[in-house]
């Protein structure tokens, strides 16, 4: 049995990482395992069913003291600071998945995803972007519940974010969501039968054509 791909998910705010992600895991339930990460920031409330978070479904909610004490631990495959507060992958889970063969998403921010493709070059890194900047404003303000400051600071942070777009192995635009998460599956699929991932097949050969000799 082959181990699992090691997928990256990032993008933009309001590029509908989330929306494809559920798609992905609801067409294709046994193929794909969705990381769990930590965080300390505070638990959100869903504006159009009033429920909160959950801790160990949306989240692990942990306070700055136990994600430091952690840190310490060495319990995340890689962690980053975003808008004042941790994030990390907790490193159990992810490696179980994989070993069992299943493709493990991390949806996270650019610098996690870049020490992510340093610790393990054979990780696939995706970046999610709507087809144009216009889209990503009117769907940053189309949502209704933000603040101009906070579309502007979002905005803000797409510029950075763009500018490391390039480090990323596959860009994928979400136009419509079948298609979009279509698109990512084909990339992770096609992800498996890289050189990289083959390291076990490419040295059978390499033995087994060693036993022909043609002097
Ligand atoms: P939010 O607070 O909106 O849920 O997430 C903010 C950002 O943190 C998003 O870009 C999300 O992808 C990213 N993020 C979520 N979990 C992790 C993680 O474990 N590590 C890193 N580096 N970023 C994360």
């Amino acid at each position: 049995m082959k181990r699992g791909v090691l997928t990256v998910l990032s993008g933009f705010s309001g590029s509908g990482k989330g929306t494809i992600i559920k798609k992905l895991l609801s067409v294709h339930p046994d193929t794909y395992a969705l990381s769990v990460s930590a965080t300390t920031r505070q638990k959100r409330m869903n504006e159009k069913t009033g429920v909160f978070e959950q801790d160990g479904v949306d989240y692990f909610f942990l306070t700055k003291e136990e994600f430091e004490k952690r840190i310490v631990e060495d319990r995340f495959i890689e962690y980053a600071t975003y808008n004042e507060n941790y994030y990390g992958t907790p490193k159990d889970y992810v490696f179980e998945c994989l070993d069992k063969g299943l493709d493990v998403i991390l949806e996270i921010e650019v610098q996690g995803a870049l020490q992510i493709k340093e610790k393990f070059p054979d990780a696939l890194l995706i970046f999610m972007t709507p087809p144009d900047a216009e889209t990503l404003y009117q769907r940053l303000i189309g949502r209704g519940t933000e603040t101009e400051d906070v579309v502007r600071r979002r905005m803000k942070t797409a510029i950075f974010e763009s500018s490391l777009m390039d480090r990323y192995d596959y860009v994928l635009v979400n136009d419509t969501i079948d298609e979009c998460a279509e698109k990512m599956h084909q990339m992770v699929t096609l992800a498996h039968d890289r050189a990289v991932c083959s390291t076990k097949l490419i040295d059978e050969i390499k033995k087994q054509l060693n036993t022909f000799s043609f002097d």
